[in-house]
This record gives structure tokens, sequence and C-alpha cells, in this order.
């Protein structure tokens, strides 16, 4: 016998899959569609660690088993290459972001092939690519036509190092999201999206569709939907109101002073009023320099400066309140002021704590009558904001508009899209914040298409988030030019039925994906309201020892390197099998090393293919088979690794065994499966069998794993099927080898079987 060459193998059946395309999808197919999506990779420049095809295995293993299922799947790949690190690498080392990006895509590419990924390559596409960027800059216009693309001034919170604006989404712990610098607020003329408007039904429609948990509480508090009321106290000796929101109304008479944002607007207007205006004025100046996260920070010492002179009435109790400013108060928020209720709520009574403010248990009212009582008005508010949608940077789609003196901010016909990014040369980031494409004067300076007067073209550019949030409906019909992809092929493909991705898109990319989405549904491009009807996500995988893999650290595992010397399989099967799919977890070479003893212990059963009777596999089928849909990827494997213990101590298997075994095991180690199917005599390919069915009855699930009794105290377990009757159960019972240790030369009294629960023996 061979030993097992995993390159040889790997290579030659990678060469048959390109060569056949046994993984291309259908459109139109009679059969039942299987859309599974993984959040197509940003190709840096470092290439792949161990970490990023993880999800690229899981769904490989549910995408195999679903075509050995007789579905038409569509499991396609493509690359998210518009972005900053391109370009700062770019900058640094003077190759243009185009070229780098084709460099990266192609190491990428080969990378993702040499593990035997089941993608369908005839659908890839790439976001920097202007017959695919087309499209996205036509979902802004529908976007700008319907109102819902506009331009404002806006604080944004500006990268030092990046010199860019971020998107409040890309400020992490008040640092910039990708190069962990120092970050301030800037105002700033920028391009939003009113994702606002469409706050209600992203928060509902999540009743809609199947997504973990976790997905869904992390949404839900995005947009923080709250039902409350707005009501306004009086200011003594003005006639101006505080306006507060609030969702505890029924806690308005414990309320024992007011706070408003450093930026609240009437700070300003009763500067005469305030005597110590210069106190609050340099408070006020302090705030500026704060992110959100460390003025809202949990624990976070509370801060503030009373506004003296100015006194607020509490409308419930007439009682005089004093009036503060603090940075916990945030001016976009509600109304960006607030009725502080200490004896109710954490923050206020930290602050009412440090500035010794009363602190009284209110009777709770009934809200719809203390509303009214005060003149309060009901109204539900989100936490979430517009999404600021332009960056001042060169690696990115131009935004399809043309400024005009006369006209204003006018489209781009659509019949003059893509509008092409020029190629220049200077694209470095400006200190001023400008935009580096205001350099390319020959490409600035149009005629306005409305009155035909000299124009400018937008400068900035959209932000990475552009061109993944639609990514998903270009693969249903990657290469049409009349469209971002026909209807027809849209009703067929869509909604994703399954999608994977990281837990830290949950906030960004999947909400703005959802929100485009729901527009395109309600300007009739798409048929669905939702885009994916379930979603669920993966663990990282860190570094041997636990740490963040980082090229910094020196700990990043390359797999190129496993895939040379272990295998593919090897790699694919041990990245499934490692831990719970879910679930961070550290990666090990050793325990990777018992994998591939597994996959060698399959190699070698090839020997024992004889005359054995058939082995009843219907347990372990049905354990394979349900766990891949439950993404418990490493139990399945270590279900299959039971069956090969197994299988190692019979003298001889049958060959029908031993295929079931390839079928099953085809998932997670593509290559030799096909090769150990096609080395028993099969000339198709492992591709074209049907999945193993399992007979219900015959089956053993794990669940029904019961207690054995002996006089009262628990000696063994034993696996129980639920159709197993009460009397095979009890004889299983007596005939395991520790039950039998504590009844041996005893009487057996009574044996009482619960069903599904537990066996309890009496002896006496
Ligand atoms: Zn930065
Ligand atoms: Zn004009």
């Amino acid at each position: 016998m061979e030993k097992y060459n995993h390159k040889k193998i790997e290579k030659k059946w990678q060469e048959k899959w390109d060569k056949d395309k046994p993984h291309k999808a259908e459109d139109f197919s009679k059969k039942e569609k299987s859309y599974l999506l993984i959040e197509f990779p940003y190709p840096s420049g470092d290439g792949l660690h161990v970490g990023h095809p993880r999800p690229y295995i899981g769904m490989d293993v549910i995408a195999r088993k679903r075509r050995a299922e007789g579905k038409n799947v569509l499991y396609p790949i493509g690359w998210d290459a518009f972005g900053l690190p391109t370009e700062n690498f770019a900058l640094k080392t003077g190759v243009h972001p185009k070229e780098v990006t084709k460099k990266n895509t192609d190491i990428f590419r080969k990378q993702i092939k040499s593990l035997g990924i089941s993608f369908d390559w005839s659908r890839e596409i790439n976001t920097t690519d202007p017959e695919y960027y087309k499209w996205t800059q036509w979902i802004f216009l529908q976007l700008f036509k319907k109102g819902l693309a506009y331009k404002a001034s806006v604080a944004v919170n500006w990268c030092l190092s990046c010199k860019i604006g971020l998107a409040n989404e890309e400020v992490v712990d008040g640092k910039c999201e990708r190069c962990g610098g120092e970050t301030e607020k800037r105002q700033k003329e920028q391009w939003m999206l009113a994702i606002t408007k469409y706050a209600d039904r992203l928060d509902k429609d999540l009743d809609d569709v199947d997504y973990s948990e976790p997905i869904k509480i992390q949404q839900r508090n995005w947009i923080g939907k709250s039902e409350g009321a707005e009501i306004d106290f009086d200011i003594k000796n003005s006639d101006r109101k505080i306006k507060i929101f609030t969702t505890r109304a029924d806690t308005l008479f414990g309320s024992t002073y007011m706070v408003l944002a450093p930026e609240h607007e009437l700070v300003q207007e009763l500067k005469s009023q305030i005597t110590n205006f210069n106190e609050a004025e340099k408070y006020i100046n302090d705030t500026k320099k704060k992110t959100e996260i460390e003025r809202t920070a949990e624990g976070k010492e509370k801060t503030g400066v009373e506004l003296k002179g100015v006194t607020a009435i509490n409308p419930a109790n007439k009682e005089e309140i004093p009036v503060f400013i603090a940075d916990y108060v945030m001016v976009e928020y509600g109304t960006g002021a607030i009725m502080a209720v200490p004896a109710h709520d954490q923050r206020d009574f930290e602050f009412a704590k440090k500035f010794n403010l009363p602190i009284v248990e209110a009777d709770l009212v009934d809200m719809d009558e203390v509303i009214e009582k005060v003149k309060g008005k009901k109204t539900i508010k989100y936490k979430l904001r517009d999404w600021v949608f332009s960056r001042q940077r060169y690696w990115g789609e131009p935004i399809p508009i043309i400024h005009c003196d006369e006209c204003g901010p006018v489209a781009v016909p659509e019949e003059h899209l893509p509008v092409e990014l020029p190629d220049i040369k200077d694209y470095k980031p400006t200190d001023s914040g400008e935009s580096p494409l205001s350099k390319a004067k020959s490409w600035v300076n149009v005629k306005c298409p409305k009155c035909g007067k000299m124009g400018k073209r937008e400068t900035d550019v959209m932000p990475n988030w552009a061109g993944s949030s639609w990514y998903y409906l270009r693969y249903a019909d990657p290469n049409n030019d009349k469209a971002l992809a026909d209807a027809k092929n849209l009703k067929y493909w869509t909604p994703v039925d399954w999608y994977n991705g990281g837990m830290e898109h949950t906030t960004l990319h999947l909400l703005y994906s959802r929100f485009w989405h729901k527009f395109l549904y309600d300007i009739k491009v798409v048929p669905t309201p939702e885009p994916y009807q379930k979603r669920t996500s993966h663990g990282l995988i860190l570094a041997e020892g636990g740490e963040k893999m980082s090229k910094s650290k020196g700990n990043v595992v390359n797999p190129d390197e496993i895939v040379e010397t272990f295998g593919a399989d090897t790699l694919r099967t041990y990245e499934m099998f490692m831990g719970p799919f879910d679930q961070v977890i550290a990666w090990s070479t050793n325990n990777m090393v018992g994998v591939r003893r597994f996959l060698e212990k399959i190699w070698r059963l090839q020997r024992k293919i004889g005359d054995g009777s058939d082995v009843i596999l219907d347990g372990t089928i049905k354990k394979v088979t349900d766990d891949i849909e439950a993404m418990k990827f490493n139990t399945a494997v270590s279900t299959m690794m039971i069956l090969v213990n197994e299988l190692e101590k019979t003298k001889e298997i049958s060959k029908n065994t031993y295929e079931k075994l390839l079928i099953l095991l085809a998932p997670f180690a593509p290559h030799i499966a096909e090769e150990l199917w096609d080395k028993i005599g099969n000339s198709d390919s492992i591709l074209s069998e049907v999945w193993p069915k399992y007979d219900s009855k015959k089956t053993i699930t794990d669940k029904a794993e019961i207690a054995v009794q002996v006089d009262g105290k628990v000696r063994a377990t034993i696996p129980v099927s639920i159709d197993d009757d009460e009397d095979s159960v009890k004889e299983k019972a007596l005939s395991n080898e520790n039950v039998k240790k504590w009844t041996d030369g005893k009487n057996i009294n009574k044996v009482l079987y619960v069903k599904g629960k537990i066996i309890s023996i009496v002896t006496g």
C-alpha cells in the first residue's frame, strides 16, 4: 500500500475540480436552491493566517453536504478590496493601490484554492472593478434621488494618523478602529445616509429572520429603540424651556436636578444668566477632546459643572432644581438634556453622590397620567444615527455627484456610470482634510448635467462599507451590464439562506446591508424585505498560548506551511475539530497532528476491505448529518473518530461501510476522500454520491445517555435510543462492565427504568 501522500493527492484533485467545475451553481435549476454565504475577504498584504479560513471551511462543509443531498448550492467568493490598509500600504511602498490589490487578490486566491474550498469561482467579484462599482454608485444615486443621501455639517471623529473622518462605529474605545490612533471631533461637511428612516423596520423585522440570539441583541442595542415621552421643564426667570426625553416618566417626582450636554445650544443662549460661565466654558472645551466612549463608559468617574444662576422647575411637584452640564449626556441622544433621577438611575446616582445632590426615592406614578398632567408628548427615539458616508481618501468608489453653483448637487446621469476613479500619482491624504481627488483638476472640472455650466465633481469617496452592502446580490448574476442583477436571478437565489460572519460586523456591515436591501426592496429592485434568512457567527483562532495572532508578536501561523507539511485536509479537519465553531480557540499544532493521524488511519483502513459484514452506521450518519447543520463540526468529527477506532479493531470491513465513511468524511477532507473513493474502484467522483440516509429506528442520539444506579449510587452511563424498548435497555444496563462490578454475586431484586432518564438497580 502506498503511503498517504497529501501533496500529490491534493494537487491532483484541485486540478480536476478546476477543470470539471463540480461546484458551479446553476441558475434556475429545478433542484432546491441553497445560497450559502461567507463574508468576502479583504485582500490584505499579509495574506491569510490560519484564522481566516475557519468560516470558509465551516460553510464549505455545509455546502458539500447539501450538494450531496441534491441541492443546488450557490457558495460564491469575491474581494472586498477598497479601503485604507491597501491605500496605506501603497503610500508606504509607492506601488499604486490598483497594483497592490491585484497582487494581494492573486495571493489570496491561490491560498484559498490550496485549501480545496468548493467556491463557485465563476462568480468571483471584486468591489474595485468599475463594472462592479458602477452599481454601487447606481444605488447611491437612487438613495440621493429619494432624499436618503444628503450633505450635512456634522461632528465627525477624525483620525489624526489616517487623516480620515470615521463613522461612530469605526471608533473603538476612543481610538481609530483601523490604526489604533488618537481621534478627535471635527466639524465637517459630509455625505450622510438616512439609515434612521429605517430604524423601526431594522428593529422590527429581526423578528422574521433566523439570526442567532446574540446577533439580534447586538443589533437591537445598536438601533436602541426606546419608547418614552418628551417633557418641558420651565427655567426660572427665563421664557426658555429645557426639553427632555425620558423612558421613565413615572419617576418624575424623583428628579432632583437636570443635566444638559455641554454642547447643548441652551448653554450659549443662557450665557448672560450663568454667573460662572468661564468655568462652564472651560469644561465645554475639555469635553471636545473626549470621545463618546470616554464620556459614557460605565464606571467612569462623573464630572460636570453646575450652571449657577440657572434653575429649572420640576413640572410634577414645582420644586426648583439645579441645572448642570456634564459629559455623560450626549447632545445627539434624545434631546441632549435629561432630568436626573438619582434614586432610579445608576449614572445619575453616581453624579448625585459626587455633587452632594438629594437622592429622592420617588413614589412611582402612572406614566400615562403623569405625561398628560405635565403636558408631555409620547414619542419613540432611537440611538441609531445617520451614517456618515464620505471619506476624504483616494481608494474608494467616487461619489457620483457634480456640484453646480446654480443647481446645487446634481446626480451624474446613470448612462455616465461608472464614474471611474482617476489614476492619479499623488493620492496622499491632506492635513486639511480635503480629499486627494481634488488635486485631479481635469477630472474634477466638468459641465453640470443640468444647466451645462462648469461644475465640480464630488471629490470624497465612499467608505469601504459601500461595496459590501450589496455584494451578495451581484453573485446572483455577476456579469450583468444592464442591472445590478437580473430580477429573475434575484428571485431565484435570494434571500441568502445562510450567512456566516464575524460577530464584530453585527453593528456595521450587517446593519448597513440590511438597510440598503430594504431600500432596494422599497424601490422594487429586490424581491424580499430581508437579505439574509439566517445569520451565525464563528469564533476567532488565537495563537498557541492564547494571544491574538499578529505580525508584530511574530505568532502568526501561516496556512501555506501547514498545507505543505500536513496537508489541506488535515488543516480543514483540524479547524473543524478544534472546538465549538462559534467560540474563540487557541491553535495547537500538537492537536492538529492528532487529526492527521485520524486521516492516516482512514487511509490504512483501505487494506481491511473484504468480506466483513456492514457495520450499522445509522447513529453515526444521523449524528454527523445533524451536527453539520448545527455547525457542531467538532462533534461530527469526533463521531467519525469513534467509528474509525471501532473499525480499526475489526479484522475486515465491508466496502459498503468504508464507502459510507468516505462520503461522511468528504465535506471535511475532500481530497483524501476522493482519492480513496477512486482507489477502491469507483469511476465516478465522490462528489456525485448521495449523502447517506439513516433509519431513525436504529439511531442513538447523543442526548440519550442515561445513568445507571446500583443501590442508589450512579455506577455507569449507557447510550440508549429513544426507540429502545424497556427490556433491551435493562439488558444493556445489566451487562455493562461497571455495573457488573457492583452486582456480581448479588441478587437483583428490582430494575426500574424511567424512560430516557435513569435505570435503578436494587440488589439484596
Ligand atoms: Zn487611524
Ligand atoms: Zn447646473
